[in-house]
């Protein structure tokens, strides 16, 4: 098999060149569909008052100051 000089110039060039487009189409088609928003609920502490927020979607949660489990207020 003989290869000429131009396709062996030429074709890296071209590969490349493809590479390139491709990472391009992928971020820009990423950008233009963002990802779903993480929805995070919001917990008050029953023991202590700590008000904090949790993005798993569980109806309880450990309180992060005294341990103690409570029940989401909303989504
Ligand atoms: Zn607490």
């Amino acid at each position: 098999m003989i290869v000429s000089p131009t396709v062996f110039f030429f074709a890296p060039l071209f590969f490349a060149l493809v590479a390139v487009f491709a990472g391009w189409l992928y971020y820009f088609l990423r950008q233009r569909a963002p990802a779903a928003p993480r929805r995070s609920r919001i917990y008050r502490c029953a023991g202590c008052g700590h008000v904090y927020a949790d993005h798993r979607d569980r109806p309880l949660c450990r309180c992060l100051k005294c341990g103690a489990m409570n029940e989401a207020l909303r989504r």
